[in-house]
């Protein structure tokens, strides 16, 4: 792995101050291939973007997995800009300019919906979907514990994105 290399005090295309820092990285991931990680942050207005991309040209992906055991949670996921997640009855992530690539793994994804509808139930106005959303977080924590079975869907026309399992079924997207 080289070192990550870091650029300070660049001009945000936000807020116009020189506070971005811009961080540039290249890993080798086992069974998807060299991948270049980015990120830029601005400390002042907190402007960040973030996005994985593979060294080589990929074809567009489609890929399923069914966590159903706590070990799954370790999982690695390449989740690109583009990538699309997709939990049945739960939510869907979509691509869209606030959309940030990352490398993590089934638990981080898990983690990041969980806290996606905790805050959506403290919002909700509604009593019924106060209920259908602590329904959720009740699932997604028995999912976590791997008391329950989970399937999570990854699509990316860019092909920057990836389950690294082989429990993975591929297919085509269409
Ligand atoms: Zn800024």
């Amino acid at each position: 792995m080289e070192k990550p290399e870091t650029i300070e005090n660049q001009e945000c295309p936000i807020c116009k101050t020189k506070n971005l820092s811009m961080t540039q990285e290249e890993i080798e991931i086992p069974f998807f291939g060299k991948t270049f990680v980015f990120s830029m942050t601005c400390s002042n207005c907190k402007y960040h973007v973030a996005d994985v991309e593979a060294a080589e040209t990929k074809e567009p992906i489609k890929q399923t997995i069914e966590i159903s055991s706590e070990e799954d949670m370790k999982i690695r996921v390449i989740k690109s800009s583009q990538a699309t997640i997709k939990i049945p009855h739960i939510t869907t992530i979509t691509p869209g300019p606030a959309s940030t690539g990352y490398i993590t793994n089934i638990e981080g994804i898990l983690r990041r919906v969980k806290h996606q509808v905790e805050v959506l139930a403290d919002e909700a106005e509604d009593n019924d979907e106060k209920k259908k959303a602590k329904k959720m977080i009740k699932k997604l924590n028995k999912v976590m514990w791997g008391d329950e079975k989970l399937k999570i869907t990854i699509e990316d026309p860019s092909g920057n994105s990836a389950i690294i399992s082989d429990k993975t079924e591929s297919s085509k997207l269409r």
